[in-house]
């Protein structure tokens, strides 16, 4: 092994992103590889909720925890990116008390503050709100944009020396014996103003680890890996909705204990209603059906009644990365954990030198990162702390220095460009 190792991240969503700022910032040499530009995959389809952990505080409560913990430290190093919007779990007359009860007292244990409002005092806050909600918990989600975080993390790695190199898929995992060597990419040409290499021409990059971070993908990299066991990623899709004006400032969640069509986030000058979980066998090529955006208005009019009225902008759908243990055998989709999970190829599948990383939230892709760092850097024997969640993204000061990075990756966040279309000069676009 090299003095200084390299590694290389496959993967430029959140998770990919994240990770490549945590290990250069550690010192070590990362080569991160994208097929598409950054937020290619179900980071750029998302729908934007900075969990306050909540909506986990019953049913899966290690997502809750890490969601809030990530929750405090993006406020912190990520305010750019983050609109401390606060939100709401509403309970309807049909919704049961004895759940709303078991929420409140799930956020308790995750260490979520949670404040209990009356019907009047919620509408106090969204005179929006139906007049029929009885009650609700207040907890502090928020509002997040995923372009501009990923896109500072990417830059981040960048400033400490790392390889970006999107438009370039892997088309091959190098291996000699049982050990992975490296990655083959084909090289493509993209948006903004980063120099790629010449269209069409292979490069192989040859690295002393490989970290498959491709989300809903993972399995495809692992068969090129060559490994036995498949990874079993289950993809599950769902629908988001974007709406013409803000009809909330705060996030409306319904306080009752899973379905589809039960959350309101507000981003910039529009509201974005969500979602449905539907397993789906291919992320790339699945039905996008009316009827999923028909329930989201349907359903979200019983907590927003002014939402059956408004026009809506557009419609798109993105696919959860989700992955349980084998053997969990979950049945229905909405049921499988949010949680992430190494997967120690050596262990797990005797192949050296490559660990893929699946699940998980964007909300938590900073701890996720710092999981696989330490991990990887325990492998490589790099004596490094993780330093992701005190040191601020690029852009925390001089927002255009974040700007000029997403010009450079020709990425727009399109909330952004919805503020600036309706606010002119007044809005920091990018
Ligand atoms: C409908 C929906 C709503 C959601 N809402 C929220 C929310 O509000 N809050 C929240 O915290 N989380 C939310 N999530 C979950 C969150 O979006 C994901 O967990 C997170 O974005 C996953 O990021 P990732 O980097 O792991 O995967 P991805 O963003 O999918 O990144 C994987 C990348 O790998 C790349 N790749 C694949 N194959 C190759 C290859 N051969 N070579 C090179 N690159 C390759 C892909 O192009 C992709 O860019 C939502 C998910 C969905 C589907």
């Amino acid at each position: 092994m090299s003095s200084n190792p390299h590694v290389i991240v496959i993967g430029g969503g959140s998770t990919g992103c994240g990770i490549a700022r945590d290990l250069s910032m550690r010192g070590v040499d990362v080569t991160l590889v994208e097929q598409g530009n950054l937020t290619h995959g179900t980071t750029g389809r998302m729908h934007g909720l900075l969990h306050s952990g909540g909506r986990y505080a019953v049913a899966d409560q290690a997502s809750a925890k890490e969601c809030m913990i990530e929750n405090r430290i993006l406020r912190d190093i990520a305010d750019h990116c983050v609109e401390e919007t606060g939100g709401l779990f509403v309970k309807r007359p049909e919704d049961s008390e004895e759940y709303f009860q078991k929420k409140l007292e799930g956020c308790k244990e995750c260490d979520i503050p949670a404040e209990v409002l009356s019907g009047e005092e919620a509408r106090e806050m969204e005179p929006y709100l139906a007049k029929d909600v009885e009650k609700a918990i207040r907890v502090p989600d928020g509002a997040v944009d995923p372009f501009r975080l990923c896109v500072a993390n990417a830059a981040s790695a960048e400033e400490h020396g790392a390889r970006i190199e999107t438009h370039a898929p892997v088309v091959d995992v190098l291996k000699e014996g049982d050990e992975v060597v490296g990655v083959e990419v084909e090289h493509e040409s993209g948006p903004g103003k980063r120099v790629h290499r010449e269209p069409g021409t292979r490069e192989e990059i040859r690295g002393d680890y490989v970290v498959n971070a491709t989300g809903a993908w993972a399995g495809e990299i692992g068969e090129m890996a060559g490994l036995e066991k498949e990874i079993e990623v289950r993809p599950g899709k769902g629908v988001m909705t974007i709406m013409n004006t803000r009809q909330v400032d705060t996030v409306i969640n319904r306080c009752k204990p899973k379905g589809d069509a039960d959350i309101v986030v507000p981003h910039e000058t529009t509201c974005i209603l969500g979602t449905t979980d539907v397993e789906v066998d291919d992320p790339e090529d699945y039905p996008e059906e009316q009827w999923e955006v028909d329930l989201m208005i349907d359903t979200l009019s019983e907590l927003v009644p002014i939402v059956e009225e408004a026009r809506t902008i557009r419609s798109f759908w993105g696919v959860r990365p989700l992955y349980e243990p084998p053997g969990t055998g979950t049945s229905d989709s909405t049921d499988i954990t949010r949680d992430f999970f190494l997967l120690d190829h050596s262990e797990r599948d005797s192949v050296e030198n490559f660990t893929s990383i699946v699940g998980g939230k964007f909300t938590t892709y900073r701890m996720m990162g710092e999981d696989i760092s330490d991990h990887v850097c325990d492998k490589l024997g790099v004596d490094a702390e993780c330093r992701t969640d005190e040191v601020p993204l690029p852009g925390s000061e001089d927002f255009s220095v974040l700007r000029d990075y997403m010009d450079e990756f020709g990425i727009r966040s399109p909330i952004g460009r919805r503020s600036a279309q309706r606010l002119g000069s007044r809005t920091d676009e990018c």
